[in-house]
């Protein structure tokens, strides 16, 4: 199989420029640490709309209440009290109501090890059944939990693809990931995810891209289009 090579080199260069510590992933952390599926899930839910910084505090909050956080401990719990762990990573009232509605589903399953463990359709269709589930979170999960070959897209990596001249503006979730899904060899997905929201995070801002820093800015076809400055003026609200 032969891939397209421009954003394959892209993720070489900014692997080889950044330093990505797996704190700063809320999901990949908790994964390379042992933490059971339904715990990595919660933690996605929550990172959703937030800094995975807050995300982890707010996350050690639940636990700290919960114990292991299972679909039984979350039932068990007044949902105020979970709130009230969530607060910092923000929409803390929303996330709530997810979780538990997450716990009801996957509650309903002979284990939540089973997430781990059922074919991949099942547990997708069963994940996005839950209302506040996306293919986002989904996909996530997917990727860092289960090792699936999957890329999952987030604001900054949308943002990034765009500025990049890689997806277009009207291209939805599913047809940009199947764009980098041909782009890229499915062993570069979990680290091409991870350093494009790095990059997005470090220099394609959304208010103000960085592009004179940008380690890809002899690559970008919005940096070779249009001058930095007009750039700044003109792209605000990618
Ligand atoms: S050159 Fe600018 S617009 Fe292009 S990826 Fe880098 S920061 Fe973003």
């Amino acid at each position: 199989m032969t891939y397209g090579g421009s954003l394959k080199e892209m993720i070489d260069l900014l692997e080889k420029h950044f330093k990505v510590s797996d704190e700063e992933f809320i999901a990949y952390y908790l994964c390379r640490r042992g933490y059971n599926p339904f715990e990595v899930l919660i933690s996605i839910i929550i990172s959703q709309n937030t800094r995975d910084d807050l995300a982890l505090i707010a996350f050690n909050n639940l636990k700290g209440v919960l114990g292991d956080i299972t679909p039984n401990s979350v039932l068990n719990t007044p949902i105020n009290v979970i709130e009230e762990s969530l607060k910092v990573a923000g929409l803390y009232r929303r996330k709530a109501r997810v979780i538990v509605e997450c716990a009801k589903n996957v509650g309903e399953l002979r284990s939540y090890a089973d997430l781990n463990s059922l074919p991949t359709n099942d547990v997708r269709e069963l994940l996005l059944s839950i209302k506040g589930i996306g293919y986002k979170t989904v996909d996530v999960f997917m990727l860092m939990c289960r090792g699936e070959k999957v890329f999952p897209i987030d604001t900054h990596i949308r943002r990034v693809l765009r500025r990049l001249g890689i997806v277009g503006r009207g291209d939805d979730y599913l047809r940009m990931q199947d764009i980098v899904h041909s782009l890229l060899p499915p062993d570069y997905y979990l680290k091409a995810h991870i350093l494009l929201i790095e990059l997005g995070r470090k220099y394609c801002k959304a208010r103000k891209a960085l592009c004179s820093k940008c380690p890809l800015s002899n690559l970008c076809m919005k940096k070779l289009v249009i001058s930095d400055d007009r750039f700044k003026h003109h792209n605000t609200a990618n």
